[in-house]
Parts: C-alpha cells; structure tokens; sequence
C-alpha cells in the first residue's frame, strides 16, 4: 500500500458528480487488510472513484469493505456495481437501509418519480446488492475490519436508515453531519424528502460531537476538524431553515412561492460565503429538495398532533 494510504490514513476521494469538483466524495482508508470505502457514490461517477484510487496508488479490485452512511443514489448508488466487479467485497448497511439495497426497485422507483429521464445522467445504474453479500446493522456493534476497529452509530434524522462510524480518530458523518462544500462554508442540513425528523436529527448530532474523534468525514464534502463551532452553526441552520419552512406553511403560503423563497434565502447566504458556493450546493442537494422534505416534517408533525397514529414512510431516491 502506498503511503498516501498508509495504516490510520484516511483520504477523502473527488467523485466529480456532474463533472463537478467537490461536491461528492468517498473516504477510503486501509483496514490492515484490504480497503475500507465509506460511501460509493453513484454508478455514474464509479471512473472518478477508480480514478481516485488510482492516484493513491490503489485499485478498486482492493476494496474489501464497503461502509454505506445510508442508501440515498448519490451516497450507494454503485455498491451493487462494485460489489459485482469485486467478489470479495461486501457492503455494510442499517437494518432499515438493507431491503432497498437488494430490491431497489422501489427506491429506484421513486427516484425515477423526481428525477424523471436525468436518472441515467445522474445516477447511472443500481444494481441489487446480494443479501448474503451485505452485513445489517443497528449501529453500536464493534466491527474488526483487518486490523481495525470500526464502530458504526444509528444516527437517523436525514434518513431513517442513516449510520455514522467512528474508526480511531476519524468520525464518518455522512449527511447527517451536514454539507460543508469548503472552509468558507457555514455548515448546512440537507433534508430531501421522505424521513427528515428534526429531534432524531439533533439526538444524532449530540451523540456524534461527544465522540472523541479528532476529524469529520463529509460527503459533501471532505474532512474537517471536529469542533463545537461546526456543530453549533449546523444546529443554528437546520433550526433556521425549519423554521423559514413552518412560518410559510403557517401563512398559508403556496408551495412554489415557499420553494422560491427558500431557495432564494438560502443561496444569496451561500453567495455570502464563496461565490461559487450557489452552482455547486445545488448538486449535492438542491434546495427545493430541502424544502421538500421540510414540509413533509412539518405536515407529518401536524397529522400526528390530530391523530397520533404513525405511517411508515416510503422510501425516497436520495
Ligand atoms: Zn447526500
């Protein structure tokens, strides 16, 4: 293995969604014992992550372990795709992820509801991941992987089916731990449709920053210091996007005009940070996909308050 792989090294790797610079990423590192992967991305960016592998000098043929946050397209989408070219790897899922990984037709086919005819250019192909293939987990169990101890966290919120994992001094956050495109950026929730719960999401944040772990792992996008402040500004905008989303549905607001609203809030704060920081958010989650999965928080949240019978909630594309 080369040194930019080195045992306890984590590099974060570009996946260039839409021919995009850091929007996507993947975290690889090596478990003593073959590669670990967090996140694939989608199959369309599958030639961005070999490529990437190969300029740490390592190859795609090496993974052995592939560490799913949850099963969103942008985060899973290639594993059935890596997993058929690699026989020896397998992939690691929460227990609510597992059905969707290996009967995708259902999340597919609500992606395919959002995203219509762009899913090809989008996403590419999601193969099923073979049951006997994936290890389904809760979240708390101590994995050895090689020679390394990986510690997956049941960190729903985002998703239902979210993990976080903790590997020595490195906190894999998925997107539960929010977009930070850059330095520049304040920390920003994405919350798409369908399972956005806004205290599972905050008991999730409190579990992950009383970790001790020195470094976030983002999938949008890379690594950063774990630090109060990154949490408190998270904190701070999931409650302030929330809340922009209740005060228009409390003012009877139409749904484009709140979607507009939002997105034009949203985008002239990011403008604020980096001028580019707009064009590249709306690739890793557009904001009327935030707006969306709002809504669906706050409506859900005024059924249960008339009649406190749940509905499971469908499973969504991302
Ligand atoms: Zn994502």
């Amino acid at each position: 293995m080369t040194s930019a792989l080195g045992f306890g090294q984590v590099q974060t790797i570009d996946l260039h969604f839409q021919d995009t610079p850091g929007v996507v990423a993947s975290a690889v590192f090596d478990t003593g014992d073959g590669l670990a992967l967090v996140d694939t991305g989608p199959s369309s960016t599958l030639p961005a992550l070999e490529a990437g592998l190969a300029a740490l000098g390592a190859r795609l043929e090496e993974v052995r372990h592939v560490l799913l946050t949850h099963i969103h397209l942008d985060h899973a989408g290639a594993a059935g795709t890596l997993l058929a070219r690699v026989p020896e790897a397998r992939a690691y899922v929460h227990e609510r992820g597992a059905a969707h990984l290996s009967r995708p037709e259902r999340l597919v086919a609500s992606a395919t509801q959002i995203y219509g005819d762009q899913m090809e250019r989008l996403w590419g192909e999601f193969l099923p991941v073979p049951a006997e293939r994936l290890t389904v987990l809760a979240g708390g169990e101590q994995l050895r992987l090689g020679q390394t101890d990986v510690l997956p966290l049941y960190t729903p919120g985002h998703a239902v089916h979210h993990l976080a994992y903790h590997v020595g001094e490195h906190l894999f956050v998925g997107d539960v731990g929010g977009i930070r495109l850059d330095v520049r950026q304040t920390p920003r929730a994405p919350t798409p449709p369908p399972d956005i719960d806004l205290e599972a999401w905050r008991a999730s944040i409190a579990l992950l920053r009383g970790r001790d772990a020195h470094t976030l792992h983002l999938a949008h996008f890379g690594a950063y210091a774990q630090t109060e402040a990154h949490w408190d500004a998270l904190l701070a905008n999931l409650h302030t996007d929330a809340e922009r989303i209740r005060a228009g549905l409390t003012a009877g607001q139409e749904p484009q005009a709140l979607s507009d609203a939002f997105t034009e809030a949203l985008l002239a704060e990011l403008r604020e940070e980096g001028p580019d920081l707009p064009a590249r958010y709306e690739f890793a989650c557009p904001p009327w996909m935030s707006v969306q999965g709002l809504v669906r928080y706050w409506q859900r949240q005024a059924a249960r308050a008339a009649a406190p019978a749940s509905v499971p909630a469908a499973q969504a594309g991302r």
